[in-house]
């Protein structure tokens, strides 16, 4: 079988999961949350002291340990060597530290590796931030979803209030300001528009408007 693949690309906070989430469900797809296998070793590396400026000690941390997502109805069941880590992969530390931990080439390219053969087993959505680029670079649709950074902070905020957690407008702003700086500009698979992506700019739209327009390619795409 061959494996029909859509990539959802884009910065910090622009809906990706929650978009990407539905449209898999909608198509009866696996969606795959790259982001939470970066956020996932950087728990894991912060919970066992590993230096996180050390790129072979969080390889081989990465290479040792084995990484499962499990689809739930809330979105991704993240285990670490078995341990479910799904709620501490959210916490602020992993927030600040997941673009270091992300910018190290051996740590993509093992990462990469996993994502590729999730997709090419099941149809499937994945979010990241390379995924049209280099993951999957013939993926059948590619979209780029980006939003305004106050719209995107102000929904990560709406988000948090909701949860019942304490949140900060404008610590939220500055932290996915920082993340798409350091995504952006690092050498190797930088968050990145594909050439052949579309762009969705989300500002103005509900998660239900969005769900549908990528529907919609996706449905342009197949035969
Ligand atoms: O998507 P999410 O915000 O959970 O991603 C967390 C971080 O993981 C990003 O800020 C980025 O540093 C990294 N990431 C990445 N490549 C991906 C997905 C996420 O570098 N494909």
């Amino acid at each position: 079988m061959t494996s029909f693949n859509v990539a959802i690309d884009g910065p910090a906070g622009a809906g990706k999961s929650t978009v990407a989430k539905k449209v898999a469900e909608k198509l009866g797809f696996l969606y795959i949350d790259t982001g939470a296998m970066y956020r996932a070793l950087t728990q894991a590396a912060l919970a066992t002291n590993v230096d996180l400026h050390d790129e072979k000690a969080l390889n081989n941390l990465l290479m040792e340990s084995e990484l499962e997502l499990s689809p739930s109805s809330t979105g991704t069941t993240v285990f670490w060597n078995g341990e479910d880590i799904t709620e501490e992969i959210r916490s602020n530390k992993v927030n600040q530290n997941v673009s270091l931990v992300s910018s190290y080439k051996q740590v993509r390219l093992n990462m990469m590796e996993k994502q590729q053969k999730l997709a090419s087993e099941k149809h499937a959505v994945l979010d990241g931030r390379d995924i049209g680029t280099h993951v999957l670079p013939k993926a059948n649709v590619k979209i780029f979803l980006t939003a305004s950074v106050e719209e995107r902070a102000k929904r990560r905020h709406t988000e948090q209030v909701n949860k019942g957690l304490q949140s900060d407008l404008e610590d939220i702003k500055r932290d996915i300001e920082k993340r798409d700086e350091l995504d952006s500009s690092r050498a190797f698979a930088p968050l990145k528009k594909a050439d052949d992506a579309r762009v969705l700019d989300t500002t103005k739209m509900d998660i239900n408007q969005v769900t549908d327009a990528i529907l919609d390619f996706v449905k342009e795409h197949s035969v």
